[in-house]
């Protein structure tokens, strides 16, 4: 069963190794921030209410997120497992996905943590290019994650269930580092 939790900073690469790693080992990627842009996309109401948070590199209300996370881990293609990728990103957040898994009898095998040094995420994602890739946005992004993402650091490593894996070599480096941790079986 693979059931993990990726955590870093914005430009850590989780949504590339959430990826890899996904279809490794046959488990979908629930990535909110795929979840929120899609809707941004389709001008859905989630969509619309999202935006304005999302181009300022702030949090979306919890209102628009929960459910969200609640009704995507009851979906059938679960059943296996699940790499959850931008959420948690708060300890309010965490304490919900806590008791979500409680109640639907799951729990979470590792929480990893890509780290990655601030000069480097910058470069990253001022060469990716997103919408909310823009230098200010990009710094607002940052200090949101400090203040409100990086104390799950904490959080999770009194849990016992935090890996840290160095997010600043090689993408195929990473990519193995993380295949070492994940007990899933790559050879089918
Ligand atoms: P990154 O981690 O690279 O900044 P994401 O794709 O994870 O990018 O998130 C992009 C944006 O989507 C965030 O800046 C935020 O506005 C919103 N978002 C994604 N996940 C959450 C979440 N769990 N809670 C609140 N907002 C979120």
């Amino acid at each position: 069963m693979t059931r993990l939790i990726f955590l870093g900073p914005p430009g850590a690469g989780k949504g590339t190794q959430a990826k890899v790693l996904s279809e490794n080992c046959n488990v979908p990627h629930i990535s909110t921030g795929d979840i929120l842009r899609a809707a941004v996309k389709a001008k859905t109401e989630l969509g619309q209410k999202a935006e304005g948070y999302m181009s300022a590199g702030k949090l979306v209300p919890d209102d628009l997120i929960l459910d969200l996370v609640r009704e995507r881990l009851g979906q059938e293609d679960t059943a296996n497992g699940w790499l959850l990728d931008g959420f948690p990103r708060t300890v309010e957040q965490a304490e919900f996905l806590n008791k979500l898994l409680d109640e639907i009898g799951q729990s979470c095998e590792f929480v990893i943590n890509l780290e990655v040094p601030d000069d480097v995420l910058v470069s990253r994602m001022l060469e990716r290019g997103r919408a909310d890739d823009k230098e200010e946005v990009i710094r607002t992004r940052l200090d949101v994650y400090r203040k409100e993402t990086e104390p799950l650091i904490a959080f999770y490593r009194g849990r016992q269930q935090l890996k840290s894996v160095d997010g600043n070599q090689l993408m195929d480096a990473v990519s193995e580092a993380l295949q070492k941790i994940v007990t899933c079986d790559i050879s089918d």
